[in-house]
C-alpha cells in the first residue's frame, strides 16, 4: 500500500471510530437496575441503546448524555432490566398448530415472558420449509436456533438429513440452523412413562413393575453406534443435543461423547432432561465439557415413576444443585408443555430452581411435584445464568448474547423489580414490562406504553 493510501485507509478508520461512539443513542432505559448478568454484585442505573446494539451502560446522568433529539427515552421508575432470557430448548414453532396458535401468537407469548432467543429442538426435515416461510413473513421474532432431527422420540430414524445446511448458518431473518437433536431413549411415544432406562446396577433396586417395562425402554443406541452419529455430525461443525432422561440413557450419551472425542466435545455438546442422574454420572458433565439442560418446571413428571423409585427418589432425580456443584455448565429451559405460560415462564421456573416447592401450574398426572431437596435448590444468581449466559454459551452466542455490555445485541428484558432481591416464593409474581429483541421493542405492558408516550 503507498502511503497517501495508507494514509487514507487510517482516517477512513478513525472516521469510523469516531463516527461510532458519537452515534446517537436510539433508545435510554433510565432510572432502573441495570443488571449486566456479568458478576453478582455489577449494576448500574441505565442503559443505552444505538440500533440493535448496547450503546453503554452507567449511571443516569451519564446515559442521559447520549441522547440526541431522536432519542426514545423511558424512565424505568425502579424496574430491573437483564439480558432477554434464552429458553434452549422448546417447540415453540412446532407446536404452535397444535394449541390453535399461529406463529406469530406463539412468538408473542414467549416475548410476554420476556424471552428472547430460543433453540426450537426437535425439527423434522417436513417442517423446515413452514419455519422458514414463517421467518420470511417476519412472523419468527426470538432469534431461534434450529436443531434438526437425526430421529423422532419413537426412534424413527430421519437420517442425516442436515447434511445440506452449514451449521450456525441464518437462513431466514431471526432463523438459523444450529445442530442436531438425537433421542437417545424413546418418549412419550405411546406410554406416557416411556423413555426412561435404567443401568443394571439400578434396575436390581426397583420395583417388579420397573423392572417389567425397563426391557421395552432401554436405550436406543449402543455408545459406539450413538458416537458415529455423534462424529458425523461433529465432523460437519453440527453440535449434537441429546434427549436422555433416565439414567441408563444419560449414561449411554456421555460414553458416546466421550467416544465421539475432542471434535464433538469441542462443539458444546448439550444433554437434555437428565432427570435420573446416579452418582457415578455426575461428575462426567464438568470432565468432558457437556452441557447439562435440565427442566425446573417439568420435573414433577417424575411423580409418574414412583412406584418404580420406591426409595431411591430423592437421591437420583433433579440433581441440579449437585450438577452445578460439580463445575459442570447447566442451562434451564421450558420443553413441553409450552403453551402454558406457567410452564414457559422464566420466573416461575427461576422460582422452581431456588426454592423446595414447585410453583408451576398444574398438569394433570404431574402434580403435586414433591418438595426438591434442598442440597438441590441453587441462588438466584446461578438459576438467572441457566437462562442467560449459560444458555447463550450452550447456543454459541456468547459473542452477542446473554449478558449486558456495549457491543453485544440488545436482547433485553425488563421486569417490575429485581430478581436478586426478591424473596424466591414472589418471583413467579413479577411481571415482564418489556421485552427488546436487537434494540426493537417487541412487547411491551400497558403500563408501559402509557408512561412511555409521556417520556421523562
Ligand atoms: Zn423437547
Amino acid at each position: 500500500m503507498k502511503t497517501e493510501e495508507k494514509a487514507f485507509a487510517l482516517m477512513a478508520i478513525a472516521a469510523a471510530a469516531v463516527g461510532a461512539a458519537a452515534a446517537p443513542a436510539t433508545l435510554i432505559l433510565f432510572g432502573g437496575t441495570v443488571i449486566p448478568m456479568t458478576a453478582p454484585d455489577v449494576a448500574f442505573e441505565a442503559i443505552a441503546i444505538a440500533g440493535e446494539r448496547i450503546l453503554a451502560l452507567g449511571e443516569d446522568e451519564e446515559i442521559l448524555s447520549l441522547a440526541g433529539p431522536e432519542t426514545q427515552v423511558i424512565k424505568l421508575e425502579g424496574k430491573a432490566v437483564l439480558p432477554g432470557f434464552i429458553d434452549p430448548h422448546t417447540h415453540l414453532l412446532a407446536d404452535a398448530p397444535q394449541e390453535s396458535l399461529s406463529v406469530a401468537a406463539a412468538q408473542m407469548q414467549a416475548l410476554a415472558c420476556g424471552i428472547t432467543s430460543a433453540a426450537e429442538m426437535l425439527v423434522r426435515p417436513d417442517e423446515l420449509p413452514a419455519f422458514t416461510a414463517a421467518a420470511e413473513h417476519g412472523e419468527v421474532r426470538l432469534r431461534t436456533s434450529l436443531y434438526l432431527a437425526y430421529n423422532d422420540l419413537c426412534g424413527n430414524v430421519f437420517g442425516p438429513w442436515y447434511v445440506n445446511y452449514e451449521p450456525f448458518a441464518e437462513i431466514a431473518p431471526r432463523l438459523r440452523i444450529a445442530g442436531v437433536k438425537v433421542f437417545a431413549e424413546r418418549s412419550t411415544c405411546g406410554d406416557e412413562r416411556a423413555a426412561i432406562s435404567f443401568s443394571d446396577p439400578l434396575r436390581r433396586l426397583l420395583s417388579p413393575a420397573g423392572t417389567f417395562w425397563y426391557g421395552e425402554d432401554r436405550p436406543l443406541f449402543a455408545a459406539p453406534e450413538l458416537a458415529a452419529i455423534v462424529s458425523d455430525a461433529a465432523g460437519r461443525g453440527f453440535p449434537v443435543a441429546v434427549h436422555a432422561i433416565g439414567d441408563g440413557a444419560v449414561e449411554t450419551v456421555l460414553g458416546a461423547l466421550e467416544l465421539a472425542g475432542a471434535n464433538a466435545l469441542a462443539l458444546r455438546p448439550m444433554v437434555l432432561h437428565n432427570l435420573f442422574l446416579r452418582d457415578d454420572l455426575v461428575p462426567a458433565f464438568a470432565r468432558l465439557g457437556v452441557v447439562a439442560a435440565v427442566e425446573s418446571t417439568n420435573a414433577c413428571f417424575v411423580d409418574v415413576y414412583d412406584d418404580l423409585l420406591p426409595t431411591l427418589r430423592n437421591t437420583l432425580v433433579r440433581r441440579w444443585g449437585d450438577l452445578v456443584g460439580s463445575g459442570a455448565r447447566v442451562v434451564a429451559d421450558s420443553d413441553w408443555p409450552w403453551c402454558d405460560p406457567g410452564f414457559l415462564s422464566p420466573l416461575v421456573r427461576l422460582a422452581n430452581l431456588v426454592s423446595p416447592m414447585n410453583a408451576s401450574s398444574a398438569y394433570a398426572s404431574w402434580e403435586p411435584c414433591r418438595p426438591l431437596a434442598s442440597t438441590q435448590l441453587v441462588s438466584v444468581w446461578q438459576g438467572l445464568r441457566m437462562m442467560t449466559s449459560e444458555a447463550a454459551y450452550a447456543l454459541h452466542c456468547e459473542a452477542e448474547c446473554g449478558i449486558l455490555e456495549p457491543g453485544k445485541l440488545a436482547d433485553v428484558v425488563v421486569l417490575s423489580a429485581n430478581p436478586l432481591t426478591t424473596l424466591p416464593s414472589e418471583l413467579p409474581f413479577l411481571r415482564v414490562s418489556m421485552c427488546l429483541v436487537g434494540g426493537r421493542i417487541e412487547w411491551r405492558d400497558a403500563e408501559v406504553a402509557s408512561q412511555a408516550s409521556g417520556s421523562r
